[in-house]
């Protein structure tokens, strides 16, 4: 399987899996600005994706069960709940991963909107990102609810070259691993109650899961179709924490009774996992293309989030968040 195969869900939309007409256009536009790229895209996929929208996340989770000699068997579901939520649910005897498929659509379509500006900050391509990023935060943080902006503009917005999308795609999933890890300490310790040294540990569990997948993919033991764990991708994570902080700010910026996280606020979260669990990761880890990596997203992030301070206090934004 193709890194590739990954965007498709973003493309579609969840609700929409069965009609490949977005998807359709996007490989036509890719295909004509990169014509070597053709045979980047297996179609095939389609067939699997379409029967079974979540095989991706079955079967990484599935993997990472198996490697990490985990011994619950939780089921992974994708529930239209329109929440930010991913949680841990047992009844005693089965256990899931409940992850909202709102809040995945909105990460993904982050994470493709970042590496894009990361890539090409030219003030067309910051516009079209832009617009993008405040379009994604206003249908998690206000409206609750799947859609798009102008499909044309994303399209044009995912046309970055093919490394950089397989880069954003693997981030993606690193990023999907470590917040698994977290629900899968939860459901190893059944008999504690979220307090902030519950979800710290459980932060701390997560990141070493991804850790030790990357270091299994460094031995060969990941399979062909799930290696998306290189070294670049160490700090994945902090680029979905980010998210969540931008969608705070946004909250507060739009309801002045919003109210700040808990104290495990997605700033702290950050701070431990450069802080503290850095500490464990072994000598041998190459961590100068990943430092790199993250901090060319960084700065494509601050980019886009004074823009977005500015254009709100300028009362700018309204004509986007109005329209959708
Ligand atoms: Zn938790």
């Amino acid at each position: 399987m193709h890194d590739l195969a990954f965007i498709y869900k973003t493309l579609y939309g969840f609700h929409n899996h069965l009609d490949l007409s977005n998807f359709n256009s996007f490989v036509e536009l890719y295909s004509s600005k990169n014509p070597n790229y053709d045979s980047a895209f297996d179609m095939s996929e389609l067939t699997t994706y379409q029967s079974n929208p979540t095989f991706i996340e079955d079967q990484l989770l599935k993997l990472i069960l198996e490697l990490n000699h985990i011994p619950i068997k939780p089921e992974y579901m994708n529930l239209y709940i329109y929440k930010m939520s991913v949680e841990s649910i047992s009844n005693g005897k089965e256990d899931g991963i409940l992850v909202d498929e709102l809040f995945v659509y909105t990460i993904q379509s982050f994470f493709f909107t970042v590496f894009s500006l990361a890539n090409d900050d030219s003030n067309l391509n910051f516009d079209r990102c832009f617009k993008n990023f405040i379009v994604t935060l206003d249908l998690q943080g206000r409206r609750k609810k799947i859609g798009g902006y102008d499909r044309m503009a994303f399209n044009e917005m995912m046309c970055m070259p093919l490394n950089v999308l397989n880069l954003a795609c693997d981030a993606y999933w690193c990023a999907l691993t470590f917040i698994i890890g977290h629900e899968l300490y939860h459901l190893t310790h059944k008999n504690e109650k979220h307090s902030l040294e519950d979800e710290i540990n459980a932060d701390h569990f997560g990141y070493r899961i991804l850790i030790s997948m990357i270091e299994f993919q460094k031995v060969n033991r990941i399979p062909q179709e799930l290696q998306v764990f290189s070294e670049n991708q160490y700090l994945s994570p902090i680029i979905f924490l980010e998210y969540f902080r931008l969608y705070e700010e946004f909250q507060m910026l739009c309801n002045v009774n919003a109210q700040e996280s808990s104290s495990f606020s997605p700033k702290l979260r950050e701070n431990l996992i450069t802080e503290a669990y850095f500490e464990e990761i072994p000598e041998s880890f190459n961590t100068e293309e990943g430092n790199d990596l993250l901090n060319n997203i960084l700065d494509a992030i601050d980019k886009l989030e004074e823009q977005l301070i500015i254009k709100f206090k300028n009362g700018k934004l309204d004509f986007i968040i109005n329209k959708y």
